[in-house]
C-alpha cells in the first residue's frame, strides 16, 4: 500500500529562468552557451574593486512581459538588493537580486491536468537576479573547476504559492511555464543545458490539517518528469518518517535521477544568514507607463489565447488545438497551412500526424522541417479533388516528397503514376479477382456477415496499390456481391 495515502502534500515550486538576452544582467560580457571556460568574463562579472554594474535593459523587459503573461501587477519602484553567501562559485561573494520590491507581485498559473481538470496556481512574487557560475565536478581528477561564463546571466525566479498538491500537478505547472517562455521567446526552456531550473518545496500533513508540515527542497532535475519524480519519492519518504513517528527535517536535498531517490545536501539556511542589503552600485529601475505600453506591444499572442482562436476559428477540437499549441512552431506552421486551405481538420491531422512523426523519427523541430506549408497545403487539396487517396498521400506521396522537398505535390503525383483510379473497369476487374479468392468469404457474406465487406475493399486497395479510390471501390464491391 503507498503510505501517502493518508496523507496530502503540499508542494510550491520555484523556477529560475535564464533570460535569453545578449550579454549578461549587469555587465556587456556575451552569454553564448558552450564557450570555452571563463572566456566570457570581465572584471565586472567578477566583482573586481573598482567596477561598476550597469543595467541591461533587455533583460528587464523580458521579465515584465512573463509578468504581464502571467496576470502579475508590475512594481514601479524596483531596487536590487544584495545576497551574501560564500560559495566557489559566487565570485563576487554577493549575489544581485531583488528583496523587499520583486519586479512581479501575485499572477497566476492555469494548469490542465491529464483527466482534463483544471487549476489555477497562485504566484507569489517573479523577482529579477543573476546566476552564478558553474562548479564542475567531473573534469578533474582530484579538483572541483569552476567556469564563471554563467556569472552575471539575468535570471528571473518565480516563486509559486504552496498550491500544488501532487506530482501530476507539478508537471503541468513547469510545462506550462516552459511553454509560455518559448512563446515569449524569452528562454529556450531547456532543463537540461540548465536554461530552465526547478526546485520544489515539498511537505506533507494529514488529510484533514490546517497546517503546513516541516518541508524539504529539492533541486538538481534536469527534466520536467523528474520534477514529477522527486516530488513523488519526496511524498513517500515523508509519509514513511511520519508513519514511524518520525520528524521530517527541514533541508535541502538534491535528486539522483538513476536511483530516483533523493539525498541530504545542507541544513536549511534562514534569511537572516544572507545579510541581504540594497545594492549601493546600482540605482532603482523605475517602470513607466510607456514601458509598460510597449512590453505589452512587443508581446506575442498566448497559447491560452491561441487556443480559443483554433477552436473557435478553425472549428478544432480542444484536443487537436491543445496539441497543435503546445509547440509554438507547430502552431504557426499550421496556421500558414490554412492559410491555403480551408481543410483546417485534416490541416491539423497533417502537422500532428506525418508530419511530427517524420520530426519525432529524426529529432527535428518543425523550424528545420524541409517541406513549406504551401506544399502540405497542396497535398491536402490533391486529396480533396479525389486526385490521390489518403493512404498513397502518407505512403507514398509524403515520402517521396521527402526525399525531393523542391518538388510541388502535384508534379510528383503524376511523375509517379499515384492518381487514385476512378476507372470503374479496371477496378471491376481487381474486385472479381478478390472474390473469386475468397469464396467461402463471399458466401459468408450472403449469409449475412455484411461486415466482411472491410476486408474485400481492404484487399482491393493492396492490389491496386493504393490506388483505387475507397469509397467508389467500396460502393462497387457492394454492387458486384449484390449481382452475384
Ligand atoms: P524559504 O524562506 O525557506 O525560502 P519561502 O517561504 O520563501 O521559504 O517559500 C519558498 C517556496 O516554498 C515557495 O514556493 C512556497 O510556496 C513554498 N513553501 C512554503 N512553505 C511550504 C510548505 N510548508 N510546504 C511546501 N512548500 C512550502
Ligand atoms: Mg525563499
Amino acid at each position: 500500500m503507498i503510505p501517502e495515502s493518508k496523507y496530502e502534500a503540499v508542494i510550491g515550486l520555484e523556477i529560475h529562468v535564464q533570460l535569453q538576452t545578449l550579454s549578461k544582467a549587469f555587465s556587456s560580457d556575451s552569454i553564448e552557451y558552450g564557450a570555452l571556460p571563463n572566456t566570457q568574463v570581465s572584471p565586472i562579472s567578477l566583482g573586481h574593486p573598482g567596477t561598476l554594474p550597469m543595467h541591461n535593459t533587455a533583460a528587464v523587459h523580458k521579465a515584465i512581459m512573463i509578468g504581464l503573461a502571467l496576470n502579475s501587477e508590475i512594481t514601479r519602484f524596483n531596487r536590487y538588493a544584495r545576497k551574501n553567501y560564500f560559495y566557489a562559485d559566487l565570485p563576487k561573494g554577493y549575489q544581485i537580486t531583488q528583496f523587499d520590491t520583486p519586479l512581479c507581485v501575485g499572477g497566476n498559473v492555469d494548469i490542465k491536468l491529464s483527466n482534463g481538470e483544471e487549476k489555477s496556481i497562485r504566484l507569489t512574487r517573479i523577482h529579477m537576479e543573476e546566476d552564478t557560475g558553474k562548479s564542475m565536478h567531473d573534469q578533474d581528477m582530484y579538483d572541483t573547476l569552476v567556469d564563471y561564463n554563467r556569472a552575471g546571466t539575468a535570471l528571473i525566479e518565480i516563486v509559486s504559492e504552496p498550491d500544488i498538491r501532487t506530482g501530476d500537478e507539478a508537471y503541468a505547472f513547469v510545462s506550462e511555464i516552459r511553454r509560455l517562455v518559448r512563446y515569449l521567446d524569452i528562454c529556450d526552456g531547456n532543463m537540461e543545458e540548465g536554461s530552465l531550473r526547478c526546485d520544489a518545496n515539498v511537505s506533507i500533513r494529514p488529510i484533514g490539517s490546517k497546517t503546513f508540515g516541516t518541508k524539504v527542497e529539492v533541486k538538481n532535475m534536469n527534466s520536467i518528469s523528474n520534477v514529477k519524480r522527486a516530488i513523488d519519492f519526496e511524498i513517500r519518504r515523508q509519509a514513511e518518517i511520519l508513519d514511524s513517528a518520525g520528524l521530517v527535517i527541514g533541508e535541502t536535498r538534491g535528486f539522483n535521477g538513476l536511483a530516483g531517490t533523493t539525498f541530504s545536501l545542507r541544513k536549511k539556511e534562514g534569511v537572516t544568514d544572507y545579510r541581504y542589503f540594497p545594492e549601493p552600485d546600482l540605482p532603482p529601475t523605475v517602470i513607466t507607463d510607456e514601458m509598460l505600453v510597449s512590453v505589452r506591444a512587443s508581446m506575442p499572442e498566448l497559447p491560452r489565447v491561441m487556443f480559443s482562436r483554433f477552436t473557435a476559428n478553425y472549428g478544432l477540437s480542444d484536443y487537436d488545438a491543445s496539441v497543435l499549441i503546445d509547440d509554438k512552431h507547430s502552431a504557426q506552421y499550421f496556421e500558414k497551412i490554412v492559410s491555403h486551405t480551408q481543410q483546417y481538420k485534416q490541416a491539423a491531422n497533417w502537422v500532428t500526424g506525418p508530419i511530427r512523426g517524420y520530426l519525432n523519427e529524426n529529432a527535428l523541430g518543425i523550424e528545420e522541417f524541409v517541406l513549406t506549408p504551401t506544399q502540405i497545403a497542396d497535398i491536402l487539396s490533391l486529396i480533396e479533388e479525389g486526385i490521390i487517396n489518403h493512404t498513397s498521400a502518407t505512403q507514398q506521396l509524403f515520402p517521396k516528397l521527402l526525399d525531393t522537398p523542391n518538388k510541388m505535390p502535384r508534379e510528383l503525383v503524376d511523375e509517379l503514376g499515384l492518381t487514385t483510379v476512378k476507372d470503374s473497369s479496371f477496378i471491376e476487374d481487381l474486385i472479381r479477382d478478390v472474390l473469386g479468392n475468397f469464396p467461402d468469404k463471399v458466401q459468408e457474406y450472403k449469409n449475412g456477415k455484411v461486415g466482411l465487406i472491410g476486408l474485400f475493399v481492404g484487399e482491393v486497395m493492396k492490389k491496386s496499390q493504393g490506388k483505387a479510390d475507397p469509397k467508389s471501390t467500396n460502393e462497387l464491391v457492394r454492387k458486384i456481391l449484390d449481382e452475384a
